[in-house]
Parts: C-alpha cells; structure tokens; sequence
C-alpha cells in the first residue's frame, strides 16, 4: 500500500529527531517528577490503527457506525481503572490533565462561580485558578497557601477561608509539593461549606494506585488524573467520580442528571469531539500493568528511592522544602547555596542530570528564575535504580552544583552519568 511505508524512508527529519530523543533518554538522567517512561505495549497501542476511527460519543453510544473494537477497548479502560482506584464512575476520554480539569470544573460550577486551590507558586497547577489560566479567568478564583512555617498544608487555615470564601469546588492534590496528602480532612471541609470536593491526583496517582499513598476514595466526589506522570501510561487525562444520587440531590436538585452524567456530558459533547481511542487503548494496557504485582513494588520503590536521594542531598547541605519527602518528589530551596534555580537547572542539563528549575513556597525570586529546583523519582526508578544509586546520583549533583561555572568538570560528570545509564538500558525494549 502507497501510504505504508516507514518512517526512515518517508522523513529523515522526523526520524532523526526521534534517534536523537531515544539516545537522550537512554544516555541521561530523567529526573523530572512529572515524566516516566512507557512500556512498549503501551506504545503499541498508542501507534495503532485505532488512531484513525472516529467515535463521539460513550461505549454502546455513539454518532458514528463501526464502533465494534472501540467499544471493547473503551470499556477495558474503564473496567481497569474503576477496579485500580476503587472509582464507582470513570471517565477515560479527556485529552490531558488540564482539559480534564476543565471539563471537571464545568460540570459543576458555572462561569463567575467559586474555585478554591492552593496557589501555583506554592506547588499548585495553573489550572487551579492561576490567574492566566482560563481556569483562573472563567472562574472566581479563591487561592490558599502553605504554613509559611513547615512550608506543609494548613487545614485549619484552609477550613477558615473555605468557610469566609463558601466556593463551589475545592482542589486538593499538586504538581510541586513532596508531603502526603489529607484527602479525607479535604472532603470533610468541603462538605461542611457545601462545596464539591475535587483531587488531582495527576502527579502521585501511580503511587495511589500501587498502594504508597493514601487513596482520594472513597472520600472525594471528583478526582482527576493525568495517565502520563507515575501511572506510566500514554498522555492522557481522566476523571473519576463519585455515581450516587444523593449528591444530585444535594447539589442539582434542578438539574436532570447525576454527578457521573454531568461529567460525562462536560467532557463530550461539552468540551471535546472524538476521543482518541489510540491513546484511550494505551491507557487500558497501562492500567493493566498497574493492576499487576510488579507494579506494587515499583509505587513503593519510588518512595524509598526518594527518601535515599533526600537523605543523601541533605548530607551535602541541601535545604529540602518541608525538611523532606513523603512521595516521589523532592523540591530543594537552593538560596543557602548562593545559586538560582535557573542556573543550577543549566548546570544540571550540562551534566546529563534533567530537572527543572521551579518556585518554592514563599519565594522572593521571580518564577522565570525561581530559588529552587524540583525533581523525583518515578522515571529512574522505572530503569531499575535502587537506594544506591541515589546516593552515586546525589553526589554528581553536588558535584555538578559546586562546579556550575566549570565546564570540562560538568562534561566529566556527564560521562559518569552516562556510565551509570549504561547499567540500566532503556530502549533495547524498542530494538526487539
Ligand atoms: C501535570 C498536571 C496537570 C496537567 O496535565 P497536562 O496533561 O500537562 O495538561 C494537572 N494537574 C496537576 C496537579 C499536574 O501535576
């Protein structure tokens, strides 16, 4: 057939700068808290043919005809993910994390009304009502704050606003924050000033999921996710909820449908056409894979991995926000060290080691140039890396960090990088 030809063949371009990705990845540090690292089967299903079928609509439920294998493989997705989070309602077809967190949003709140989350230079997302997301335009947006003290939440606090503010929605869950998470104090200050409760639970989903934090269910009434962080599935967003008449009730007692209903008419034909159901196949083969044993281990291996590399940072003197970490993440404060996040996000980069610069709770700096960094654990972990070798990764660190300015010193580190790469391969996966 004309159109089936490789990729090598038809653009050297692309194909190059896929070569050149493969090498990067397989050669460097992924320190990235919010990037992992896919199973080929999960990339199977993502280049599949199911790419090319269009199908608005729900499963049993659709505007287009031929929808025989996309409602097997939308169905598998739901089952496994009702089944990996103990969810009574999921929604798989959002496009992202953000676009779920919207059609969250406006299933149940309206233009001008209330959303409280906590700020994004205090480890919030953007779409928590920053005031350049739309999220923070569409909506009033309330933003609550750390203890300026332990840099941790403050539910007292946050009880007092949401009672002053009386919002229509509360998030919880975060992009940049390294402690656990109080789901069940959230719920209860929601419902106590007659809010939804809503957790994102983007970043530490797969650690939820494989049992090393405790679950949002059964106390949120919206969660949301992306499939992409430490899910290791395809990007992609899904929101999960609560599928009980009695909220209905309580909240739309004008309204028709259910909470599940309002969810899944926000997300199509509210917000979005045809779902990808590629990438909707690749998110029923991560489940799967989160379903297993194996992946129990890996949830728990990314927590202790974090606390090997926080310990062994602390020892060089690095200040951690919150003096520590309870997840995969670990936010460093590196004002003690007289340098900016920006550069030691550079040096970093020179040395093989990829993480990125970010604001911690409180910051003087501007966010372009932050005073911290954040990193974690869930890609390295996915290679195979243990407690030991966080401690080799925290000492090219400090290494990299005490020579930003020395070039040749941070080329040197960079092959020690790539030597201890080296021992946990990544991409011979793809050769086969
Ligand atoms: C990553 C993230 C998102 C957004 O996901 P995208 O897929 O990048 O749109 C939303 N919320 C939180 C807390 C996140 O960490």
């Amino acid at each position: 057939m004309v159109i089936w030809k490789s990729l090598s063949e038809t653009d050297i371009e692309v194909f190059n700068a896929i070569n050149g990705e493969i090498k990067r990845e397989d050669e460097g540090l992924e320190l990235i808290p919010s990037e992992n690292y896919v199973s080929k089967a999960v990339m199977q299903a993502m280049g599949s043919v199911l790419n090319n079928k269009y199908s608005e609509g729900y499963p049993g439920k659709r505007y287009y005809g031929g929808q025989e294998f996309t409602d097997i493989v939308e169905t598998l997705a739901i089952e496994r993910a009702k089944k990996l989070f103990n969810a009574e309602h999921v929604n798989v077809q959002p496009y992202s994390g953000s676009p779920a967190n919207l059609a969250a949003y406006l299933a149940v709140m309206k233009p001008g009304d209330k959303l409280m989350g906590l700020a994004l230079s205090q480890g919030g997302h953007l779409t928590h009502g920053h005031k350049v997301s739309q999220t923070g335009k569409l909506f009033k947006a309330v933003q609550y704050e750390l203890d300026p003290e332990t840099k941790t939440l403050d539910y007292d606090a946050i009880r007092k606003l949401a009672e002053k503010e009386k919002p229509q929605v509360i998030v919880s869950g975060y992009t940049a924050y390294p402690r656990e998470i109080d789901f069940k104090e959230f719920a209860e200050i929601a419902k106590d000033v007659g809010a939804y409760s809503m957790a994102d639970i983007a970043h530490i989903a797969g650690l939820i999921a494989g049992g090393a934090h405790p679950s949002p269910f059964p106390h949120m009434d919206i969660v949301t996710t992306t499939t992409h962080k430490t899910l290791r599935g395809p990007r992609g967003g899904m929101i999960m909820c609560k599928d009980d008449d009695r909220l209905h009730e309580k909240y739309h007692s004008d309204s028709k449908y259910n909470l599940a209903q309002l969810i899944d008419r926000s997300v199509f034909p509210g917000l979005q056409g045809g779902p990808h159901m590629n990438i909707i196949a690749g998110k029923a083969v991560a489940f799967e894979e989160d379903l297993q044993p194996e992946f129990k281990e890996y949830a728990a291996q990314v927590v202790k991995n974090a606390k090997a590399l926080a310990d062994a940072l602390m020892e060089y003197g690095f200040e951690l926000v919150s003096g520590g970490t309870d997840n995969h993440l670990i936010l460093i404060d590196l004002t003690n060290k007289g340098i900016t996040g920006m550069q030691a996000e550079k040096a970093l980069d020179k040395a093989g080691i990829t993480l990125n610069k970010n604001t911690v709770p409180f910051d003087p700096r501007p966010p372009f140039d932050p005073s911290g960094i954040r990193l974690g654990t869930p890609a390295i972990t996915t290679r195979g890396m243990k407690e030991s070798e966080m401690k080799e990764i925290a000492s090219f660190m400090n290494e990299a960090l005490e020579n930003i300015n020395n070039d040749s010193k941070l080329k040197e580190i960079k092959q020690k990088v790539k030597d201890l790469c080296s021992n946990y391969p990544l991409y011979e996966l793809y050769k086969a």
